[in-house]
């Protein structure tokens, strides 16, 4: 497709020993600035703000306060969108910032506007949208009436909105597996999906990592929305961001929802 959105998860992002993994990054820069100049339409939603900010400011467990973890996120995320611009500078990009809330969804006028905005940024041949939820600004996990909830669900909303052929899901795991594979050592990667059953919703563990957040519970709420919407979701692996490539010359790659 022409018009793409790679959502990439923290624990891509982030390794064990809470540092932040810049061959990734670099990589991922690298691989969307190509696709840029090809003449793609590309939007990156990136989580990690509080991760990086865990990082910055020397925390080992992610806090459990709820004004805490803001705090941490609004740190993390300046030092992730340097981290950014200074890759995507690399290959002459520019980073546009969008914080966004659920006001995009509940409010005409929020809607007009962040729409505009992505339609500008689109047209411009050297910026590169890099989209996250305003964590300062939504007031809680449980809070439906501001939050998205995750960013697995953000990429997907931003998937519909922009009208994209197709959202790439990286994550730290090659697909969706009949199990979690943490906890079933036997379980298999199944290559393609095509309704979100009940089977399949069972098959979703908790997550992964320290950093993890929705594990494939929000990965699947996600893939729901883009099928909704006739569109397309490839979930992979992301420690190797030029695996993207491979996807968009259609090689079968991690799980394709169609
Ligand atoms: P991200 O930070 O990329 O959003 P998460 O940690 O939230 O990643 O989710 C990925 C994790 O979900 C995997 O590492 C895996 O442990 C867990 N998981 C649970 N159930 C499954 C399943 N059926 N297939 C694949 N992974 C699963």
């Amino acid at each position: 497709g022409d018009r793409i959105v790679v959502k990439v998860g923290t624990s891509t992002l982030i390794r064990q020993n809470s540092k932040i993994n810049l061959e990734v990054i670099k990589e991922l820069a690298h691989v969307l600035s190509t696709l840029k100049k090809d003449g793609k339409d590309v939007v990156l939603v990136s989580s990690g703000a509080i991760g990086v900010g865990m990082g910055v400011l020397g925390i080992d467990k992610r806090p459990i306060k709820i004004s805490k973890q803001q705090a941490v996120a609004a740190v993390g995320q300046a030092e992730l969108m340097q981290i950014y611009n200074e890759a995507f500078h690399e290959y002459g990009m520019s980073v546009a910032q969008m914080l966004i809330t659920r006001d995009i969804i509940d409010y005409p006028e929020s809607h007009t506007n962040v729409m505009n905005s992505f339609q500008e940024l689109m047209s411009m041949d050297n910026a590169i949208p890099i989209v996250n939820e305003n964590d300062t600004v939504t007031v809680s996990e449980l809070d439906h009436h501001t939050k998205f909830g995750d960013n697995d669900q953000l990429s997907a909303i931003v998937t519909n909105l922009v009208d994209a052929d197709l959202l790439i899901m990286l994550s730290d795991i090659d697909g969706f597996y009949s199990a979690n594979p943490l906890k079933v050592p036997d379980a298999h990667l199944i290559d393609s999906i095509n309704k979100i059953n009940p089977d399949i919703i069972a098959a979703a563990g908790g997550h992964g990592t320290k950093y993890g957040t929705g594990g494939m519970t929000t990965k699947l709420k996600a893939a729901e929305l883009i099928l909704k919407h006739n569109q397309q979701m490839v979930l992979t692996n992301g420690k190797n961001p030029d695996v993207i490539f491979n996807i968009l010359s259609g090689d079968a790659v991690g799980t394709l929802f169609s």
